[in-house]
């Protein structure tokens, strides 16, 4: 199993670029932990009750609970995938787990990809963001919005707005990628790993720049 870390600060474009590239590609699957944490959250589950208060502050969960999600679901993927794996880890303690899980598995990873967009279009970005609680497709008002305002493409779902994409959460959500998170550019840099990517653009202008420096 190949695993490519997509790492980029919240609103980078993480999984607009991953839902493009799997759109296309059958051997790609995305694993989004925001994704599994806010499914567990709907499910009333004991980890989605236990993060819920996190993730509506901006902090990051106790690792434990998120390792352990990713750590399931990677163990159940077939040898001959390759994972995009769109917010985890998010530490080093996290980029540690990640690796015994590997190791016991046969998976290695391949590259990390690191989405540069500056903190003013993040922020511009993330006020905009629009997302179907139904389907998971992801807008944007002004950058990707649906045919009809405020209805999914997809689904015909009414659109909503997350709720840590207020404000003052975002704030707190740059801070702790800043803190965090960026640290790990140096971890898997000491190891050749990183690939650094304009994330500036059109959806379709990234996905295509991450594209080529896929291994
Ligand atoms: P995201 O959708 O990746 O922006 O994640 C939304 C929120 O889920 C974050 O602000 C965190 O509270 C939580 N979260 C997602 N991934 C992780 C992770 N790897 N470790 C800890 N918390 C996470």
């Amino acid at each position: 199993m190949k695993i490519v870390i997509l790492l980029g600060a919240p609103g980078s474009g993480k999984g607009t670029v991953a839902a493009r590239l799997t759109a296309g590609d059958a051997a790609l699957r995305h694993v989004s932990s925001g994704d599994l944490l806010r499914d567990a959250v709907r499910r009333r589950t004991s980890a989605g009750v236990e993060a819920e208060g996190y993730m509506k502050s901006g902090a990051l969960v106790p690792d434990k609970i998120i390792a352990q999600m990713v750590g399931d679901l990677i163990a159940g993927l077939d040898a001959g995938e390759t994972v995009l794996l769109d917010g985890f880890p998010r530490n080093t303690d996290q980029a540690a787990t990640l690796d015994v899980t590997l190791a016991g598995c046969g998976g290695e990873i391949s590259a990390v990809v690191q989405l540069e967009v500056p903190d003013e279009v993040i922020v511009e970005r993330i006020a905009g963001r629009r997302s179907c609680p139904k389907c998971g497709a992801g807008y944007h008002v002004s950058f990707l919005p649906p045919k009809q305002e405020g209805v999914c493409d997809a689904c015909g779902a009414e659109l909503v707005t997350r709720k840590d994409d207020n404000p003052e959460t975002v704030k707190n959500r740059l801070a702790v990628y800043r803190e965090q998170t960026f640290p790990l550019v140096a971890f898997y840099g000491a190891r050749d790993l990183v690939r650094k990517v304009d994330g500036l653009g059109y959806p379709d202008e990234v996905a295509e720049r991450v594209r080529k420096v896929l291994p």
